[in-house]
């Protein structure tokens, strides 16, 4: 009897009251596919691979679905999609980290914190990558507060200057041109915003010094090494002792068919990449923003799933229909995937609100929930 009673006091309480204890995750890398809902994943594996459920993020050992809609639309745009995601609120389609008393493009809403926010508060590292504009809507939820996604100038200022911390540590993205336009038109520049910012921009990813422990890289182009960059943020954010977030987007728009298929595929295969190497203090997350209106209606085994020129073309189509896949240039509003592996990834189940991602992550942290 006492010697079980002293066995009871040695054990740890959550053993004791018959849970496991989970470790905290030191590390959240949120992988976030724009536009990559379910029907965009089930082709790429069909494309990618001749077969379905070939993805990583298939084969990930806890998934859920999560639903989408926006404060006030059931369809979202990446603005309101990725907001939700990362402060837990949802807002309209436009506006980026401000509440539903935002009207876009007129008038402000209440700031919202963010997963990024709440991380450089605490003294850990973050990063954001996107091989779409850095400052995109998806990326610049993260720590952008505007009514309207379209400042890009004002955006890009925030992105050197509004996370609390010492700021992002690390931005990797494309849009360098756009960017540079955006602050000319303004009577600003590149080199201007980064001197008041205390930052380097650099231009390409083989100028990160190798000592470095931070670095901006607004790139021209959007078809860079995105597992390079990734490797690069990694390898930077991990000097923090106290951990790190990442989020990394890679724009699976299917509205040029193949180029975004092409897109997911690569994107699954960082994703695995990044998952061997993370180590079990990580958790990796996957979801996408939304999904999109694409559909395989045909195809064989054996056979390449993509037929036709219209696979090739680019952006602003409606109504294409291949032998085997049709795609109307929309977003659409049902589900999209979550999936995830590491420490917190079991609340990864059923149907999820696209907020919940933001109370997961948290909880992965082992921060304390905010209200509702
Ligand atoms: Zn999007």
């Amino acid at each position: 009897m006492r010697t079980s009673l002293l066995i009871l006091l040695l054990l740890p309480a959550a053993v004791v009251s018959g849970r496991q204890a989970e470790p905290a995750a030191r590390n959240v890398i949120l992988f976030l596919a724009d536009a990559g809902g379910i029907p965009t994943l089930s082709a790429a594996s069909l494309h990618g691979y001749g077969e379905g459920r070939r993805l990583f993020v298939q084969r990930m050992p806890h998934i859920g679905l999560s639903d989408t809609a926006t404060a006030s639309q059931f369809v979202t745009d990446s603005a309101a999609g990725m907001t939700a995601i990362v402060t837990g609120q949802r807002t309209h389609n436009g506006v980026v980290g401000q509440g539903p008393d935002a009207v876009r493009g007129v008038k402000d809403g209440a700031p919202l914190t963010t997963i990024l926010e709440m991380a450089e508060a605490r003294g850990l590292a973050t990063g954001v990558i996107s091989n779409d504009a850095l400052t995109g809507a998806t990326p610049a939820a993260l720590y952008a507060k505007v009514n309207d996604r379209n400042k890009t100038a004002e955006i890009f200022r925030q992105a050197l200057g509004g996370a609390p911390g010492d700021g992002i540590d690390v931005l990797i993205g494309a849009g360098r041109p756009q960017v540079a336009a955006a602050l000319v038109a303004e009577g600003s520049s590149l080199d201007a915003v980064a001197r008041h910012g205390g930052r380097t921009v650099l231009a390409a990813l083989d100028e990160v010094p190798p000592a470095a422990t931070r670095a901006v890289v607004l790139l021209e182009d959007q078809e860079f090494d995105l597992g390079a960059a990734v490797a690069i943020a990694r390898r930077l954010l991990s000097a923090n002792p106290r951990g790190y977030f990442l989020m990394v987007e890679s724009d699976t728009h299917t509205d040029s068919i193949r180029h975004g298929l092409d897109r997911m595929v690569t994107f699954d295969r960082v994703i695995e990449a990044t998952a061997a190497a993370a180590g079990p203090d990580t958790l990796v997350l996957f979801t996408a923003d939304h999904s999109f209106d694409l559909r395989v209606h045909g195809g064989m085994s054996g056979k390449p799933l993509l037929t036709g020129a219209a696979a090739e073309r680019g952006g602003g189509m409606a109504g294409v229909r291949l032998p085997n896949v049709r795609m109307d240039d929309s977003h659409t509003g049902e589900e999209v995937l979550v999936a995830a592996q590491g420490p917190g990834a079991a609340r990864v189940h059923g149907y999820l609100a696209n907020t919940d991602l933001f109370r997961i992550m948290l909880a992965a942290f082992g921060w304390s929930t905010p209200p509702p």
